[in-house]
């Protein structure tokens, strides 16, 4: 039922992610790794429109290949409506029609951004109103990667990423990311991660107690200085990903000899991303990356998180 005051229809836009830096530390008992990381959200964007309506629904579609999202109550859109209802005693429901740009499975958070657009569009859409700390907590609850998306920016996060303290950063990075088709599951890439540290247990040094994002990671994205940050970008999920995808070490290396600053896999993969030294240098490394028969894309960070634009 629509009344006269509540909004026909909300758009909200959501970015993906890279990590920076990501350091895993030990398994808790809960199965779930302690971890310390630094955010960028990028211009590859999530577009969440919802719409009045007395049930719960969803459409999926966009310029990257959807096949592999659940449309049912799987979906983390849907299931980030559901959630709003229910803390706020909602009533009605909402058609959600999401429009994907994140590669699905790829890394960079697409299916958070979609949880963390489909809260803020219901919230405004409803007139919930339930204020940024509570739709942090709804986020937290929804996944690890969904608080970043709402926020956006540059953020610290540890705990399971999903603790955050917002970052300086100055200035623009420019990236160049190579997109698979073919994704990566976030467990399978944790699991081989563990496998491989049981495996080598007695000959790496002991990891720190509680992770942390070194300070100089920090002084590079405060001073907007991508040549600095391209010496520290550091992801210990990129051995267990390049494990499970030996192609992606021939991507890396490609792009790291055609002019990139230098490349990383993104978050679990198999995105990866190459930090470029300037938009026109991007442009040229897109060129060579393309001419090769790859499937590159052009963002830039750090970008706002899920706001309104419609
Ligand atoms: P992560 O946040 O773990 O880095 P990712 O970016 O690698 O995730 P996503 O695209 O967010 O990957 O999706 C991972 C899986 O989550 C998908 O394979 C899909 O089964 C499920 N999923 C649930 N809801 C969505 C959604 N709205 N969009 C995409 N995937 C979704």
């Amino acid at each position: 039922m629509t009344m006269a005051y509540e909004q026909p229809q909300v758009r909200v836009r959501a970015p993906g992610k890279i990590n920076v830096f990501l350091e895993i530390g030990e398994t808790q008992p809960d199965g779930y790794h302690q971890l310390a990381t630094a955010f960028q959200a990028v211009s590859l964007y999530e577009d969440v429109v919802a719409t009045h309506a007395d049930d719960f629904g969803l459409a999926v579609s966009g310029s990257v290949d959807v096949s592999g999202v659940p449309v049912d109550d799987r979906n983390l859109a849907l299931r980030a409506a559901r959630l709003l209802a229910a803390e706020t005693g909602y009533a009605g429901g909402v058609r959600l029609e999401v429009l994907k740009h994140v590669p699905v499975a790829g890394g960079m958070g697409g299916g958070s951004a979609d949880a963390a657009a489909a809260l803020v569009a219901c919230d405004a859409l409803w007139g919930t109103a339930v204020g940024s700390a509570r739709l942090h907590g709804l986020a937290a609850r929804l996944g690890a990667d969904v608080p970043f998306a709402l926020k956006g920016g540059t953020a610290i996060g540890t705990g399971r990423g999903d603790e955050l303290s917002p970052a300086l950063a100055r200035g623009r990075f420019d990236w160049v990311l190579v997109v698979s088709e073919e994704g990566l599951s976030t467990p399978e890439v944790y699991g081989a991660l563990d496998r491989h540290r049981d495996r080598h247990r007695l000959d790496i040094a002991p990891a720190r107690a509680v992770p942390a994002v070194d300070s100089a990671v920090l002084h590079a994205l405060r001073a907007g200085d991508p040549a600095t940050l391209a010496e520290l970008l550091r992801n210990d999920l990129q051995a267990a990903a390049l494990g499970l995808r030996p192609d992606l070490a021939e991507t890396l290396e490609l792009g790291e000899s055609s002019g990139a600053l230098a490349g990383i896999v993104s978050g679990s993969g198999p995105t990866v991303a190459f930090l470029a030294e300037s938009p026109e240098a991007a442009v040229d490394l897109q060129t060579v990356l393309v001419g090769q028969g790859l499937d590159a894309l052009l963002a830039h960070g750090p970008v706002p998180g899920a706001r309104v634009v419609g």
